[in-house]
């Protein structure tokens, strides 16, 4: 057996260990702990932040930025244990009197899966990373996790891995709650996912990534959910009206949220869908003053500017595809520029490679003729994690057709916005119809995500004192739960 195989299955065999314990602590200790991670990782203080811009480029008000929203992340998730009504209690009392059969005593609530694997994505070194989205919501859930460190930094994921041990340590839990392999290859994480342990997986990065390890996961003797969340290229679709009325106004909001840090983001506005209507000429006039004046920043690694080398050029390649316009990039610096580029809806329709994701500073504008054409490469589209309409109000109403197949498309839907910019909420959807994700059903933002990590379980004809606390007639927990159909925070007679 390898080194490497030996690490996996200790990491494994104490995350197993953990279970036992860490799911029935109560719900108390569990929002103390995941508190407890926040403070830890705020104590890092500048040497995490310093970490974070050597490794990866991002510029200090962004990593500040990725820090707060970490914190606030493991803070919400706190606050909705503490709350309690998310593990869903729903108790049906007996009624032993009932004709033809009397009626068993039958209550349910969302349990953990078990230990969960996380992979991280490299453009997000802390709030999709180590003590990300996925890490607090699935300790949250009550489930020990294994994080697979991300190789664009893993000195950044080292000191967070290590504020969450100790984290676990002041919080008397067992070390198998959290576990951490640093390494830079697929091995790991292929055999952390084999690992007849794990339970779960959670994923933030590429679709070749994300499928890999979904089908590997399908290919286990016994087969476990992987909530792969995977590339968007979120398309923008502009409607007549709006494109008169705004053509400088969108065209400036398009180009910053293409550029918004260096376009690493998996809700980059990557395509543009519009009409050569009215507003069309001082639209594309605007986008290329917008792009001609911006300058881009630098990638967070080597490796993802080599793939956006790669696959921009890729489509610079097809003859259908023109360049519209590109910043400037000025001599010396390894700041990557936006680019926009243009194609007609037909080709793009038969085209598939048109419709492939170039993680980067990148946008293809889809010029149609009409708006049967507009519909057509609406419907031509895979699943996004976003779609965006930029409508005038009353042309809105006017396009329910549109409206429709686009919603079909997408896990989120914005108007007269920019998809950059995922707030941390309980109403958000970050997720959507695959490819964007591998199962539409959840999210991966906000504190629905630990919906991905547990299980409902029923149980009939419990004493009291064998039940979860969250089920007993007490309700000691003094939580909302569904009692006999009704929604209630009180005890049962
Ligand atoms: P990535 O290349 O897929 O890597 C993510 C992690 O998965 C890494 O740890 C990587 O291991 C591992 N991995 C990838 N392929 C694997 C395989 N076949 N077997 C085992 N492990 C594998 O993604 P990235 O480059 O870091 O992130 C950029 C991508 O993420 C973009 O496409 C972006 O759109 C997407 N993204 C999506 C979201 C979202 O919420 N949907 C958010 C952010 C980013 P290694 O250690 O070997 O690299």
């Amino acid at each position: 057996m390898s080194a490497l195989e030996n690490e996996v299955n200790k990491v494994m065999e104490n995350a197993f260990e953990a279970f036992k314990i860490y799911k029935k602590v109560s719900a108390k200790k569990r929002s103390d702990f995941l508190r407890n991670i926040g403070e830890e990782i705020i104590k890092l203080g500048d040497e995490l932040i310093e970490t974070v811009i050597t490794e990866t480029n991002l510029p200090e008000a962004r990593v500040r930025g990725e820090l707060g929203r970490t914190v606030s992340q493991l803070t919400k998730f706190a606050d909705l244990i503490d709350e309690g009504s998310w593990c869903e209690a729903t108790i049906d009392v007996s009624d032993l009197e009932r004709e033809p059969l009397p009626k068993p005593d039958i209550r349910k609530l969302l349990v953990p899966l078990g230990p969960i694997v996380v992979f991280g994505a490299g453009n997000f070194p802390l709030a999709f990373s180590v003590a990300g989205g996925d890490t607090a919501s699935a300790l949250a859930g009550g489930n020990p996790v294994i994080v697979k460190g991300h190789p664009a930094h893993p000195k950044t994921g080292l000191l967070v891995a290590l504020a969450i041990s100790k984290a676990v340590e002041k919080c008397g839990l067992p070390a198998g709650t959290f576990g951490f392999i640093n390494d830079d290859g697929y091995k790991s994480g292929q055999l952390l996912v084999k690992h007849p342990n794990t339970k779960g997986v959670g994923f933030t990065g590429s679709l070749n990534g994300g499928m890999a390890l979904v089908k590997l996961a399908a290919e286990r003797e016994d087969p476990i959910p992987v909530f792969a969340e995977m590339g968007s290229i979120n398309p923008v679709v502009i409607l007549e009206e709006a494109l008169k009325e705004d053509c400088a106004d969108i065209a400036a909001k398009l180009v910053a949220s293409v550029n918004l840090g260096a376009g690493q983001f998996c809700t980059n506005p990557g395509l543009v869908i519009t009409g050569k209507t009215a507003g069309y000429s001082g639209f594309v006039e605007a986008l290329t003053k917008e792009v001609e004046a911006t300058g881009g920043a630098q990638m967070f690694s080597t490796s993802v500017l080599r793939n956006y080398t790669l696959n921009s050029n890729k489509m610079f390649s097809y003859s259908e595809v023109t360049i519209l316009a590109q910043g400037t990039k000025e001599t010396g610096s390894e700041n990557v520029p936006p680019v926009i580029a243009s194609v007609s809806a037909s080709d793009f329709i038969q085209n598939p490679r048109l419709h492939q994701e170039v993680f980067g500073p990148f946008s293809l504008l889809v010029v149609c003729d009409n708006k049967k054409e507009l519909l057509a490469v609406v419907n031509s589209l895979k699943g996004q994690l976003t779609a965006t309409v930029y409508a005038s109000e009353t042309e809105l109403p006017k396009n329910e057709e549109l409206i429709d197949a686009i919603l079909e498309k997408c896990g989120r839907l914005l108007l007269n916005g920019v998809p950059t910019g995922v707030e941390v909420c309980a109403a958000m959807q970050h997720g959507g119809p695959f490819p964007a994700a591998s199962d539409s059903r959840f999210t991966s933002v906000g504190v629905g995500a630990i919906k991905r990590f547990v299980r409902p379980v029923a149980f009939q004809d419990f004493p009291e004192h064998l039940l979860p606390m969250e089920l007993q007639n007490r309700n000691p927990l003094k939580i909302w739960r569904v009692v006999n159909n009704t929604l209630t925070k009180e005890s049962i007679e």
